[in-house]
């Protein structure tokens, strides 16, 4: 038998035991046997597993099709990677992808004869998509501005690629307890969600009489879902050279303390619960060796993923334009109209965001004009309306088997109702949930919208239960819960209501949060 880390065999969970037998990334190695044997021959339990590759299969569950998701570490890619995801889209995925909110692009209607065939056209472009889900490292999450952005302190570009191919297929670290979910940014406005991963990386500074030294204080136990739990700080200092290693060392205390038993209390932020700071702190060090206590916190404050508008980079007469894309959603034609203004204004380079929307970076100033005059770029305009701007969904009932509710269509016509009905001179941020999970971040919203089924004479109604003032700002705290639930068609009217009650109330340029 192959390890049970520190959990009894006879207390792993169904899944732990599977996983013993199969690990993920022995599924992956059998995907060519699977294409060539067809959906029906894949057992029920190891399609579960093949999370692994990157994908999951889509609601209804026995049809035969799968979701994809494409990793893009730290949201930084270019325009021949963007072509062949639209070109994969088109040929493969009926011409639509999704962006999340770990900067991936996430492919549907992929069947298990296709699968294999698209990891190869992926892999040719430097795309991976191993480790997007599964129990194990998943995308690496950061500044999407990395190397252009006069807000950044280091340029994480090659850290987060570092640690990306540390753990890309690494059979050291593919049986984990649950997903892990690392955040790598030296962005002051906290633009890699620090407290809601498991590990993350925010810019600091030590000035201790020798040169003044910029690298990372560490985060750690953050994480949504249905119990979500901000991440605590570390009285650590990390160098840049160090982030690996320390990356590894929090894995791998994960890997062999984390909780087995249950699935819903795997993830690592209840293993530092029950440790607490000190002892998760000592546990640490034990596996790095001496770090350097705690410097100077750079963190200012908090851009939830919104880059809109024309600003200038780092480097003189070079820009970045940020794009709206609502609801994060693109047609093959849209990425492809992208991928061409990226070339034609730019060098190639696109950026996606947290937010689920697009960077177009390196832009010289002079072309700036021709290209905000562009078909693509005025649809997804850099200066959307306040509501379909900011308002996120996650995938729900259309392709997801544990969705309660739709989501998608219900946000979009959500927010422009909104934008007809509302002026508001402040963004505010709406996040939509099909079920108790967390895939759109409702906790984190200005204003969360989460879907439930009510019996209604026989007959199953959705609604939405609603939740206020989440924020990853100065002071974190999730959204509260209001009390009852409204039905989806009775959603807007309220917050049309509710909305209009805070521009009444509020003091002068008072925050919704
Ligand atoms: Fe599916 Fe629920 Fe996640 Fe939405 S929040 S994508 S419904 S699991």
């Amino acid at each position: 038998m192959n390890k049970v880390w520190t959990t009894d065999y006879n207390e792993l969970n169904d899944f732990e035991k599977l996983k013993l037998v199969n690990d993920g990334l022995d599924i992956v190695e059998r995907l060519p046997k699977y294409q060539k044997s067809g959906f029906e021959s894949i057992d029920l339990k190891e399609r579960n597993l093949l999370k692994w590759a990157g994908v999951n299969v889509q609601k209804p569950r026995n049809a035969g099709y799968f979701l994809m998701r494409v990793k893009i570490p730290s949201g930084v890619m270019n325009s021949d990677q963007a072509r062949v995801l639209a070109t994969i889209a088109k040929d493969y995925g009926r011409g639509i992808l999704d962006l999340t909110t770990r900067q991936a692009f996430q492919f549907h209607w992929l069947t298990i004869e296709t699968i294999p065939m698209v990891m190869n056209i992926l892999n040719k472009v430097d795309l991976q998509t191993i480790g997007s889900e599964g129990d194990c490292p998943r995308t690496i999450i950061g500044n999407p501005l990395a190397g252009i952005d006069p807000n950044e302190t280091i340029d994480t570009r090659e850290l987060v690629q570092e640690v990306s191919d540390y753990f890309q297929g690494n059979r050291e670290f593919s049986n984990l307890p649950r997903k892990f979910k690392i955040s790598i940014s030296a962005n002051v406005y906290n633009v890699g969600h620090a407290q809601i991963n498991d590990l993350a990386f925010i810019p600091a500074i030590k000035k201790d009489g020798k040169t003044d030294r910029y690298g990372f204080h560490v985060y750690v136990g953050g994480g949504l879902s249905a119990q979500p739990y901000l991440a605590q700080k570390l009285n650590l200092f990390v160098h840049p050279g160090e982030v690996l290693k320390v990356s590894i060392a929090v894995t791998t205390l994960f890997r062999d303390y984390g909780y087995r038993k249950n699935r819903r209390h795997a993830r690592l932020k209840f293993l530092l619960a029950d440790w607490g700071k000190a002892k998760f702190e000592t546990e640490l060090l034990k596996l790095t060796g001496p770090l350097e206590t705690a410097g100077i916190d750079l963190t200012r404050g908090w851009n939830a993923g919104y880059f809109y508008g024309v600003h200038p980079q780092k480097q003189s007469e070079l820009n970045y334009v940020g794009l709206s894309v609502p609801l994060g959603r693109l047609s093959a034609e849209d990425l492809l109209e992208v991928a061409e203004c990226a070339d034609k204004y730019g060098d190639g380079s696109i950026r996606t965001c947290l937010s689920k929307n697009l960077v177009l970076a390196n832009i010289p100033t002079e072309n700036i004009a021709a290209l905000l005059a562009e078909k693509i770029i005025r649809r997804f305009t850099p200066y959307p309306k306040p509501f379909v701007g900011y308002t996120v969904s996650c995938t729900g009932k259309e392709f997801c088997n544990l969705a309660l509710v739709e989501t998608k269509e219900f946000a979009l016509r959500l927010a422009q109702t909104l934008d007809k009905k509302v002026k508001l001179d402040t963004p505010l941020r709406i996040h939509v949930n099909g079920c108790p999970n967390s895939c759109g971040h409702l906790q984190i919203a200005d204003i969360g919208l989460r879907g439930t089924i009510e019996k209604l004479n026989g007959e199953a109604v959705e609604k939405f239960e609603l939740s206020i003032g989440g924020s990853l700002g100065m002071s974190a705290g999730f959204a509260t819960t209001l009390q009852g639930v409204i039905p989806s068609d009775r959603v807007h009217q309220v917050l049309e209501d509710f909305i209009n009650f805070y521009k009444t109330q509020r003091h002068f340029q008072e925050s919704f949060n």
